[in-house]
């Protein structure tokens, strides 16, 4: 039987586990970082295809949220909720253009006028004249996501950190890690920003865009956001304990800012911008978490064949969505050769 070295233990690791594992593939992961990875550990966790690169970037997407649901059919008790998405980042004709292309993608969209705004949302302070509601959209914490992947899958943990991939006339063997080398019948990375360092001595520079992102949680709150919510200036959701979780950069996800401010002048931004959605709320800071977002240099997921047979690549922006179905579709064609025309625009050799 084949022996997997996945590097990696995020939430891109845990999937391909998950899908390896329903394979009948041994597996085992090595991750500088535990189960729950990095950029894993800090994200908002939004499930969603409204934000899209391109028409193939939608349809992966939109892909990755069927693979979502059908990740909870078959395992019991993962954190993944379906409370849709209240939208209205663009207004005037902005808003209605997206509404249209959504539409024409097929995507489910409503348009909501102001008083249904505010029966679905009572404690918004501002309410919009018009909004657009996503009913397919969830939430998942990626990161307790990916500890429920790994369990499920039996893989076995390491807690090493993969100096150099290793290889012999041409075909990847392992890994050399700081407690030794690590041999296997092929290693998929999904290492996120840690990627283009072991790819290096390949002659392959995957270029990876430098965008860290600040996460803030309150302290718990009375039930006051039911969706995720998406204003101009604020993205916000509302976990099962009552904590907000926001972002601090408006309209995340098409953040291209390549530092962050100070965190106290920024956290204390974003608390004030809570403050007004939700007026007479008492709202105050909890904790903050930061990461990199592994974003390759064309904003678009990397999947596929690595620079040598048995190595491969699964790195990516949006991997709260996207993983569980890129781990599908590479478990596929990893261990039955079916390459999937979804992924056939991520592939690594556009880099190469
Ligand atoms: C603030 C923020 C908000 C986000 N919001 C959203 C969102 O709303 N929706 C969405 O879909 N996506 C979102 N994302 C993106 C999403 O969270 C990431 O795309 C996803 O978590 C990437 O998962 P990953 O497993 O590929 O990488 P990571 O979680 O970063 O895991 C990488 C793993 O590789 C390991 N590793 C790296 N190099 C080595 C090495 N040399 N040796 C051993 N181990 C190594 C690390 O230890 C870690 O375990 C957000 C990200 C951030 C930071």
């Amino acid at each position: 039987m084949s022996q997997t070295l996945i590097i990696g233990a995020g939430i891109t690791g845990a999937a391909l586990a998950y899908q390896l594992h329903r394979r009948g593939q041994t597996v085992s992961i090595v991750s500088t970082h535990a189960e729950g990875g990095l950029a894993s550990a800090a994200s908002f966790g939004w499930l969603n295809a409204s934000y899209f690169l391109s028409r193939p970037h939608f349809h992966l997407r939109h892909q990755g949220l069927a693979a979502h649901r059908r990740l909870t059919a078959q395992l019991a008790g993962l954190p993944t909720s379906w409370p849709g998405c209240v939208w209205y980042e663009a207004t005037g004709d902005a808003l209605a253009e997206t509404a249209a292309d959504l539409r024409e993608l097929g995507y489910t969209v409503e348009t909501l006028s102001k008083a249904r705004i505010a029966a679905r949302l009572p404690a918004l302070g501002p309410v919009p004249e018009t909004a657009l509601h996503f009913p397919e959209e969830g939430v998942a914490d990626p990161a307790t996501l990916a500890r429920a992947l790994i369990a499920a899958s039996g893989a076995t943990v390491i807690r090493a950190t993969v100096q150099a991939l290793t290889s012999d006339r041409g075909r990847a063997t392992g890994v050399l890690t700081d407690l030794g080398p690590l041999t296997a019948d092929r290693v998929i990375l999904a290492s996120g920003t840690g990627t283009p360092a072991l790819l290096q001595p390949f002659g392959f520079a995957l270029p990876m865009l430098k965008r860290p992102g600040l996460m803030l949680k309150t302290n718990a709150l009375p039930p006051i956001c039911p969706v995720v919510l998406a204003t101009p200036d604020q993205e916000v959701r509302q976990d099962a304990e009552g904590h907000l979780h926001a972002p601090a950069s408006a309209g995340h996800q098409r953040d291209h800012a390549e530092s962050l401010g100070a965190f106290p002048v920024v956290l204390n931004a974003t608390l004030q911008r809570l403050r007004a959605l939700f007026p007479g709320q008492q709202i105050h800071f909890g904790r903050q978490a930061m990461a990199l977002r592994p974003v390759p240099g064309d904003g678009l997921p990397v999947v596929g064949q690595g620079p040598v047979p048995g190595l491969w690549l699964a790195v990516m922006h949006s991997g709260a969505t996207l993983a569980p179905v890129v781990a599908e579709l590479l478990v596929d064609e990893i261990v039955g050769g079916d390459e999937s025309p979804l992924l056939a625009d991520f592939r690594p050799a556009r880099f190469q």
